[in-house]
């Protein structure tokens, strides 16, 4: 394909994007021609998000999880996994502590645990606005009724994470028993609905995953009105491998980044600690040089971190109360004409 033709495919990618158009560049592009999608990517990054790189802070609240999805290491059938979860009064005071370092979005996640109930959750959500007044609350809990949502909504929650994972329905059904897509799109629809700036994602490079299916994955996000995209590679738990190696999900989860971009415009997306454990040092500067424009630095306590298993060897190191990362963390983003934002970044 000569140069004007791809310029034009990348343009219809922007403008109305087809599942062809998308997979020639996930299959088929020669080097020469992602070095331009992945410029085109930058580009459009910085004109529609700038060039800061926004911070949220994760913080793991429990490991308990009533699902057994194939793919995480937190799922109920681990049985030699020590559990734990965080009260309602440690997740608040941690959350002013937080605060106090600087961030102004929190994303509260867990395994799907009932003891957080609505009104817990509720609870916490008006604790955490009171110990971090003007604090973005992101949860990410799982899937759960409308009705919880909006009563999450009502308490002041702005934002949910619900990552999709896959869009092919027997693959999605085959990793997630009990689970049907269906009823994970209706939970994405709902939150949409209420007002939630609303983040799915998925995993590159599941076993039996097709790269169809992330054409698709992608076509979804647009259809969806996805706010924040998180897509990052499997990393392969012992005794369930992936079908590709590293370096294909690693090169397929750029590709995507960078697709991502162009067709959601000013989508939040994340470098995910999934690649920093993946790969290379490096490849978290490539992945927002590639459309990413958000960090999640964990800031789980340490005596919990290790427990949220959810693949072996997670990134340890990266949390700002470590002062030492922030300082790298600018110092390699100024090299790159980059900055830290610790501003909440919303997404309206
Ligand atoms: N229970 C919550 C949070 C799950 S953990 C929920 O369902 O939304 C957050 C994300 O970790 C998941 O959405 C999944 O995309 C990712 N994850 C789980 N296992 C993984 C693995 N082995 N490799 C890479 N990412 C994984």
């Amino acid at each position: 394909m000569n140069k004007t033709n791809c310029r034009e495919r990348l343009r219809r990618i922007q403008s109305n994007p087809s599942l062809e158009d998308l997979l020639y560049f996930i299959d088929s592009a020669n080097q020469a021609e992602l070095e331009l999608m992945y410029r085109s990517a930058d580009e459009l990054r910085r004109e529609k998000v700038g060039d800061q790189v926004y911070l949220r802070a994760i913080l793991e609240i429990s490991n308990y999880c009533r699902r057994a999805c194939l793919y995480c290491g937190i799922n109920c059938r681990s049985a030699n996994l020590e559990r734990y979860r965080i009260g309602i009064d440690e997740i608040i005071d941690l959350s002013a502590k937080i605060f106090e370092k600087g961030y102004r979005t929190l994303v509260i996640q867990s395994g799907e645990d009932p003891y957080y109930t609505a009104e817990l959750v509720e609870e916490m959500i008006r604790g955490i606005q009171q110990a971090a007044p003007g604090m973005a609350v992101t949860l990410a809990l799982g899937e759960r009724e409308e009705s919880t949502f909006a009563r999450w909504r009502a308490a002041g929650a702005d934002r949910y994470l619900l990552k999709h994972e896959t869009s092919d329905p027997r693959l999605y059904a085959e990793l997630n028993p009990s689970m049907h897509l269906e009823e994970r799109l209706t939970c994405l629809r709902n939150l949409k609905k209420l007002g939630f700036q609303t983040g799915s994602g998925v995993m590159i490079g599941l076993p039996g995953q097709t790269t169809t299916s992330l054409a698709r994955d992608i076509l979804l996000f647009k259809e969806l009105g996805m706010d924040m995209v998180g897509a990052g590679p499997y990393v392969e738990l012992p005794g369930f491998p992936a079908d590709w190696s590293p370096e294909r999900r690693e090169d397929l989860t750029y590709r995507l980044l960078a697709l991502n971009r162009l067709v959601l415009g000013d989508v939040h997306l994340p470098a995910t600690t999934a690649l920093s454990t993946l790969a290379e040092d490096q490849a978290r500067l490539l992945a927002l040089q590639r459309g990413a424009n958000v960090i999640m630095p964990n800031e789980t306590p340490f005596r919990y971190r290790s427990l949220y298993s959810i693949y072996p060897n997670k990134k340890r190191t990266e949390s700002a109360s470590d002062t030492s990362f922030l300082e790298e963390l600018s110092k390699s983003l100024a090299g790159i004409g980059r900055s830290v934002s610790f501003a909440r970044g919303d997404h309206f």
